[in-house]
């Protein structure tokens, strides 16, 4: 699988670049959030609850 760069809906950067004050939009955690596909950030537990996936994993 090809690395898949998401961009975060706030501010239209990438992962590393973005500055924005990452939590879950979910359950507002800040534990493992990552950007996934949707363009907004989710914990590893709801990223796991809800499938999503981020943009080096499958
Ligand atoms: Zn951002
Ligand atoms: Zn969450």
């Amino acid at each position: 699988m090809p690395v898949r760069k998401f961009r975060c809906i706030v501010c239209e950067q990438l992962e590393e670049q973005c500055t924005c004050q990452r939590y879950c939009a979910f359950c507002y955690s800040d534990y493992r959030v990552r950007l996934c596909e949707d363009g907004q950030y989710y914990c590893a537990d709801c990223r796991e609850a809800c499938d999503y996936k981020t943009g080096d994993r499958t």
